[in-house]
């Protein structure tokens, strides 16, 4: 990163933690065998997988680690293997999947390919604050329908959706239907638990959590149901017959350790970044003519807060804090499209307030200071309240 620059943009990647990056190092050096060979070196990355593979279960309560963890390439990835592998597991069964339009795109992309192949995609719309209304969910059940997917902290605005209470709804209705989250900003930001939140599969990714790029997982429950999934990459049978190559072992190493450091920090992280929101917040709306926070203001995770900046007009604000102060003007995914962003059109935002929205994502290495100069440096940009004159 630029020395000089804020970086403000932890829902499209964190640093790397220096003591996740110590724990790595070794199996890219001395211990670099592969997780599949029998003689001794291959031992020694396979014990460290097992460990990488208990720590990342624990994080989000599965109690199986050596059946219900598919190490996969990332999210995207894991985001694929749910949907496509449990669709052409269950298509004898239904054909009917239930998502919501604020979703990743790599859900979303998935679904209009499942589409072409014969699948029937329902998806549920938001309220203006980007929550789900759970009577659309329950509406929206057929027995045609086998899977449920619902992601858990929307990475452009934060917004929580109540997973467990619709994994329930969905349970009450329909026993047999799946239900997958896209935890992909949220596990290790906020507590999520595959048992008590009513799980099947699960989505989440290494680099969102201070872990290495180029690994994620899928948690795929192994009891009541035991979910069945075809597998998407096949080759020679690694990851229990689900997901096949040689097993990035540094990845995994690191990944366990980012999950284990999520999981000790968790409370007293979360307390920190929600003072440093608010901090963000106050001293950017309190003072500005014309912004708001786009979507729920309670059901939100600490970390993102999406604002829009009314007079910020055709998004000068934007390349003004361009090489200074990292930001997203929708998500990263999506910034190389004119479009504006799916998640807070579907909130149903005028074009003015979403061509003025900027995304601010903080992390653990974000400071006070850092936070101070970003409102300092926006304040000096926008008219004040305390001079602003209606035109
Ligand atoms: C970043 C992100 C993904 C994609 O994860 P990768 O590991 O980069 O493929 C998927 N879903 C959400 C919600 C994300 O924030």
């Amino acid at each position: 990163m630029n020395n000089n620059a804020i970086y403000l943009d932890n829902a499209a990647t964190t640093q790397l933690d220096p003591r996740v990056l110590e724990a790595m190092l070794p199996y890219f050096t001395t211990y670099f065998g592969n997780a599949s060979s029998s003689h001794f070196d291959g031992k020694r990355a396979a014990e460290a997988v097992q460990v990488g593979r208990k720590q990342v279960a624990n994080l989000i309560g599965s109690e199986n680690p050596s059946e219900e963890i598919v190490f996969t390439s990332g999210a995207t990835e894991a985001n694929n293997l749910a949907l496509k592998g449990v669709f052409k597991a269950y298509v004898g069964v239904g054909n009917h999947i239930i998502t919501a339009v604020t979703e990743h795109q790599s859900v979303l992309a998935t679904c209009s390919q499942l589409k072409k192949q014969g699948a029937h995609i329902t998806y549920l719309s938001v309220k203006p604050d980007g929550l789900i209304n759970p009577e659309s969910l329950k509406a929206a059940l057929t027995p045609q329908t086998i899977l449920v997917s619902i992601m858990h902290v929307n990475n452009e605005t934060g917004v929580i959706q109540p997973i467990s209470k619709l994994s329930e709804l969905v349970k009450e209705a329909y026993p047999n239907v799946l239900f997958h989250t896209d935890a992909t900003q949220s596990a290790g930001k906020i507590p999520i638990n595959v048992q008590k939140d009513g799980i099947h599969l699960l989505s989440f990714s290494a680099h969102k959590l201070y872990g290495p790029k180029g690994c994620g997982a899928l948690y795929v429950r192994s009891k009541e149901p035991r979910v069945s999934l075809l597998p998407q990459i096949v080759g020679g049978g690694h990851e229990n017959n689900r997901r096949s190559g040689t097993l990035n072992v540094p990845g995994i190493v690191g990944f366990g350790k980012a999950c284990e450091l999520a999981k000790g920090n968790m409370t007293d992280e979360s307390k920190c970044l929600t003072a440093l929101r608010n901090r963000l917040e106050c001293g950017l709306l309190g003072q500005t003519h014309g912004s708001s926070v786009n979507g729920c203001s309670t059901e939100r995770a600490p970390h993102i807060s999406n604002m829009a900046f009314l007079e910020n007009k055709s998004g000068n604000l934007f390349s003004n804090l361009y090489g200074k102060i990292a930001v997203s003007a929708a998500s990263a995914c999506s910034t190389h499209r004119a479009e504006p962003s799916h998640v807070l059109k579907s909130m149903g935002l005028s074009t003015e307030i979403m061509r003025s929205s900027l995304r601010f994502s903080l992390g653990r290495f974000t400071t006070e200071a850092e936070i101070d100069a970003t409102i300092e440096r926006i304040l000096q940009k926008l008219p004040l309240l305390s001079t602003y004159k209606k035109p």
